[in-house]
């Protein structure tokens, strides 16, 4: 997991371009607004918040998943 800082060009083969549940923001790292890249996983769920527009597709970290965590 590496978190980004300036929005990628495109996003790594075998990566997605992950955010928090922040409100995004146009600046990374302001007002808590938080992005990485990372394997693709369960726990995120596709975003179409409008941010990260360039790039074709994103991810957000998936709520529900976050609060029952990995217990099943
Ligand atoms: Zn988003």
């Amino acid at each position: 997991m590496e978190y980004v800082f300036n929005l990628p060009e495109a996003v790594p083969a075998g990566k997605v371009l992950v955010h928090n549940h922040v409100r995004p923001t146009s600046r990374l790292g302001f007002a808590g607004f938080r992005a990485w890249l990372d394997d693709p996983g369960e726990n995120y769920e596709i975003c179409d918040c409008g941010w990260a527009s360039k790039l074709s597709e994103h991810y957000r970290v998936a709520r529900a998943r976050q609060r029952f965590g990995l217990s099943r």
